[in-house]
């Protein structure tokens, strides 16, 4: 194993170069996942549903 090998920046492990700069896709992802809930807090604008009132009193 060549000394000197990139390190993944998440655990340490040598990089693949396959997941450069990190060691796995698991990894990768997690260094994904820590910057979008992280400093990119992305607003959630939630549609309302759509509420279909039903006057149903035809059977009444
Ligand atoms: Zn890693």
């Amino acid at each position: 194993m060549a000394a000197g090998q990139s390190k993944c920046t998440m655990c340490g492990k040598p990089v693949d170069e396959k997941y450069h700069p990190f060691c796995s896709k698991r990894c990768a992802d997690l260094d994904l996942g820590k910057w979008l809930g992280g400093g990119y807090a992305i607003p959630a604008t939630e549609a309302p549903d759509d509420l279909e009132e039903l006057d149903d009193e035809d059977e009444f």
